[in-house]
């Protein structure tokens, strides 16, 4: 008998060769055999008379084998087919099909599936490349036959269609899968609570398996399509409600951590006020309400910031810094490039230090003397605000009392990468912590106000992103984490105009560039890639350079970035540009992320149709910053894709974050949109996030019931062995090994 854990290689007919490819596909038990679900169904249940066929459509036919023979045409072989009932026949067309040629004998009863043509010339019907099956041979009873195709796994049901794996085809995983099915276990436990299982109507974990392959006759087709039968829903159900359990019992164990609980008096507040340089947006507001609600608790804060480009997520982390700082304690802020972590550094200087703040930029460029001193300071708390890239992380920086952290990651990080990311700053953090909890040598800091915490105290963390996440699909997906929404663009914005033209039309593009810049704007031009040699037909931005700053803008001032510049350059060439010396930037998209220049009012993109979504909004993002008009102007050069025209006219039509990130959503996908497998998203089998966002509600409600701990419904028995199952299955995803 057959458990799922058994390794496949032990289901009838797979054997050691085939385990091999199962193995490519990520397939070594049965119950990874029996998670390879169909991708969709065929109704093959009613077989068809041959005379009331119409062309067009699927059809089931069970005829017996009149005749058949191999004829060579100029380009290929071609194997024909003729079957029949009573004085019907139809012909079969196989193109390239040699092997058939001693199949069939005529008299035979086989059973064919697949479309039904009309021949051009003749009129007649036919079927092309049919799937089939023999069902009786010659001698056979009439009976015979029709008992065969009613346990034929082809013919007579609602047949379940495989994704082919190498040689491995449909037909084959049918025949696998049936007979896993019939020697497993019928017994299986159900490692989810019986309280929620009935709550959820959910059907047995042995039911499932054998529905979702093998439906029962009677089966709507449209569910089955559309993943919506019962035996999907629980397959679907297992999947999600055991990663919320594991993220419900992450943000209980998190919530039960000491942390700092700063306090918002009158002096913060004050201070906040003084270094503001226009009026928070209501938004803004809401937000830092929540943030500072939060950093009051006594338990660390896991918070993301979410807010579409432009939103003002900067100076809300300033505002939350200030608290952490009147409190007494220190702050990270790290950003995902130096260019970005230079921008924050400037603006928190201009900010932070006329209110007597002291900030100081860590990064991997810095001189080795440099870095050491300001090292120095951070451990010995001279410096409050550190910013930095994430290589803060890296460092083992010592800080003297760090209080709170601050990502600025941007869209850049998948979901699960983000929480490794918080819990790595918790460790980097910890370490040095603990060795001064045990050296004693905290002294404590003159302006410390919070109540030191007896055991050692994690910082808060707030994450920042540019990703618009629908928001009920933040909530269950991040699950573990708070959530709050910048949904406002802070006044005196004039929304920016978006144009796509093909590059044929560049001279004028660049005429237009021209007069805004003699207008007293500035411009970013921005390339694919960096070097020619990388993609040939692509326009780089090196070679363009030359191109721009030598000819076409020859009395302008033109500058280039990319990521391959030496960091002390990088920084020159951003900081020209801040300050005007620069009219026109050529860049790669480096500057995608989080670069600040108000003044620049124009973006041109060449090879638009090369972007993602997401990029293409970001860079856009980079203009607009001011009160002047901003034009983005997106160059196509060569073919552009479906989909490509597709990403390029949801940017012309919209300038809404939420709304493109719906639509990026759509075309790439949840695996795509959130960053790859190791940015470290649940790599589900069966559910999809976005199909299945009903079920993700449910799985996290039910998972918040079940860990809100043992109760009448639901034994501590079956918690403990729900938990058991869940880490057995997500462990390895993401480390949930700390749980629980
Ligand atoms: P992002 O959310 O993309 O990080 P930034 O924090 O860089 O956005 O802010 C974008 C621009 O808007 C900056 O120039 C910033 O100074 C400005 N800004 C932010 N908040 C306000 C506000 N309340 N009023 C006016 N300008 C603001
Ligand atoms: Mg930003």
């Amino acid at each position: 008998m057959l458990e799922l854990s058994t390794p496949v290689k032990y289901v009838k007919g797979v054997g050691p060769r085939i385990a091999d490819v199962l193995a490519g596909k990520g397939i070594y038990t049965v119950g990874d055999l029996l998670y390879y679900l169909p991708f969709r169904y065929e109704d093959r249940l009613n077989p068809r008379g041959i005379s009331e066929l119409r062309p067009g459509e699927m059809a089931t036919i069970v005829a017996e084998v009149r005749n058949s023979g191999l004829f060579r045409t100029r380009k290929m072989p071609i194997f024909q087919l003729t079957v029949g009932q009573g004085r019907s026949r139809l012909r079969c067309l196989f193109f390239n099909a040699t092997y058939l040629q001693d199949k069939f004998v005529p008299g035979q009863m086989i059973a064919l599936y697949g479309k039904v043509e009309q021949d051009e010339r003749t009129r007649e019907l036919q079927v092309v490349q049919p799937q089939f099956e023999v069902l009786g041979d010659p001698g056979d009873s009439e009976n015979g036959a029709e008992k065969k195709a009613a346990e034929s796994l082809e013919i007579g049901r609602i047949v379940p269609i495989y994704e082919t794996t190498g040689r491995l085809t449909p037909r084959w995983f049918r025949r696998a899968i049936h007979t896993a099915l019939e020697n497993l276990n019928s017994d299986l436990p159900d490692p989810i609570p019986a309280a929620v299982r009935s709550r959820m109507g959910l059907v047995s974990p042995h039911t499932a398996l054998w529905n979702v392959h093998w439906p029962e006759a009677g089966e709507s087709l449209e569910q089955l399509q559309s993943f919506r039968t019962p035996a999907h829903i629980r397959m679907i159900f297992d999947e999600l409600f055991f990663v919320e359990l594991g993220l419900e019992l992450k943000r209980r164990q998190q919530k039960s951590q000491t942390g700092i609980a700063f306090r918002l008096d009158d002096g913060a507040r004050a201070a906040i006020k003084k270094i503001l340089p226009f009026h928070p947006t209501p938004a803004q507001k809401r937000v830092l309400k929540e943030i500072a609600a939060d950093m009051g608790k006594p338990y660390p804060m896991r918070r993301l910031l979410q807010g579409d480009v432009g939103s003002g997520k900067t100076i809300v982390a300033f505002e939350a810094a200030i608290i952490a700082i009147q409190n007494g304690y220190q702050v990270a802020l790290m950003a995902p490039t130096e260019i970005l972590a230079q921008q924050h550094f400037f603006s928190a200087r201009n900010i932070l230090e006329k209110a007597g703040y002291r900030v100081v930029l860590l990064t991997g460029s810095l001189e080795a003397d440099r870095k050491r001193e300001t090292r120095r300071h951070i451990a010995q708390g001279n410096a409050q605000l550190i910013i930095g890239t994430h290589a803060l992380l890296e460092e083992k920086v010592e800080f003297e009392n760090l209080g709170l952290v601050i990502v600025d990651e941007q869209h850049r990080f998948g979901v699960m990468q983000r929480l490794k990311l918080m819990r790595k700053s918790a460790d980097a953090v910890a370490e040095p912590e603990m060795a001064k909890a045990t050296a004693g040598a905290a002294a404590a800091s003159p302006r410390r106000q919070a109540e030191p915490s007896p055991a050692v105290a994690e910082p808060d963390v707030l994450v920042m992103t540019a990703t618009p996440i629908p928001r009920t699909l933040a909530l269950t997906l991040y699950g573990d984490l708070d959530v709050s929404v910048l949904d406002e663009l802070p006044p005196g914005r004039t929304p920016i105009v978006t144009r796509c033209v093909s590059d044929d039309r560049s001279p004028e593009v660049w005429e237009f560039v021209r007069k805004q810049v003699a207008a007293g704007n500035q411009a970013y031009v921005v390339y694919p890639v960096i070097a020619e040699n990388e993609e040939s037909e692509l326009k780089a931005a090196v070679k363009m350079y030359r191109e721009l700053s030598g000819s076409i803008f020859k009395e302008l001032k033109v500058g280039l970035l990319h990521g391959r510049l030496d960091p002390d350059l990088k920084d020159q060439v951003m900081r020209m540009f801040q300050k005007g010396e620069l009219q026109i930037l050529v860049a790669t998209t480096v500057i995608e992320v989080g670069v600040d220049v108000p003044n620049a009012t124009v973006m041109v993109i060449e090879h638009a149709e090369r972007f993602g979504l997401a990029q293409l909004h970001q860079l856009r993002g980079r203009i607009g910053r001011g009160a002047a008009k901003s034009y983005c102007i997106l160059m196509t050069g060569g073919k552009v894709s479906e989909e490509g025209q597709r990403r390029l006219d949801a940017m012309v039509r919209t300038n809404d974050g939420f709304k493109i990130a719906e639509l990026d959503l759509e075309l790439r996908g949840p695996g795509e949109f959130f960053g790859t497998r190791q940015a470290g998203l649940p790599d589900f089998r069966v559910a999809n996030i976005i199909r299945d966002v009903q079920l993700l509600e449910a799985a996290k409600r039910e998972a918040a019931f079940v860990v809100s701990g043992p109760n009448a419904e639901i034994s501590a028995e079956e918690i403990s062995r729900a938990l058991v199952h869940m880490r057995a299955r997500w462990q390895h995803t993401y480390g949930l090994v700390e749980v629980g």
